[in-house]
């Protein structure tokens, strides 16, 4: 995972305005991330929200931050969010838990990746993510989009 200080001095080709569906302990980590770096990553004016800040004049894309472990019973929540960000959007899955259900993948009560409801551009991995690991897949995400 690159140093996050690399992240900062690459600059930033889009305007990240990163809306999170925090739903069990990877929120927490998203919260270390923004804590690590301030300056990256920015509180928004929602709870939920943040932005990672770029020059000015790149272009905007709302990014759905989805953490946690995904229920069958939230998952219609977690669509709906999706569906409520305007375009050019993107998605980020944080954790084992988005990214596959995790320790609960068999289970009959949780999504078993939160890929079977929204298309995901980047996956961080681990249970949980240590917070650089986010920031760098802020960084991932950037590079996704310049393939699009
Ligand atoms: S991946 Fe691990 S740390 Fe993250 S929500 Fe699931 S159980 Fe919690």
């Amino acid at each position: 995972m690159p140093d996050p200080s690399l992240v900062l001095h690459a600059g930033r080709a889009y305007a990240l305005t990163v809306v999170e569906v925090g739903l069990a302990c990877c929120a927490v980590e998203v919260l270390a991330a923004q804590q690590l770096r301030p300056d990256l990553l920015q509180p928004g004016p929602h709870p939920h929200t943040s932005a990672a800040h770029a020059r000015p004049g790149t272009p905007d894309v709302h990014v759905l931050l989805v953490s946690g472990t995904v229920t069958t019973a939230q998952a219609g929540s977690v669509r709906a969010a999706y569906d409520a960000l305007p375009e050019p959007r993107a998605v980020m899955s944080v954790g084992a838990c988005a990214n596959t259900g995790g320790p609960y993948w068999d289970s009959y009560a949780v999504v078993a990746g939160v890929d079977r409801i929204v298309p995901v551009d980047v996956y961080v991995p681990g249970c949980p993510p240590r917070p650089e690991a986010i920031l760098g897949g802020l960084e991932a995400l950037e590079t996704a989009l310049a393939s699009r």
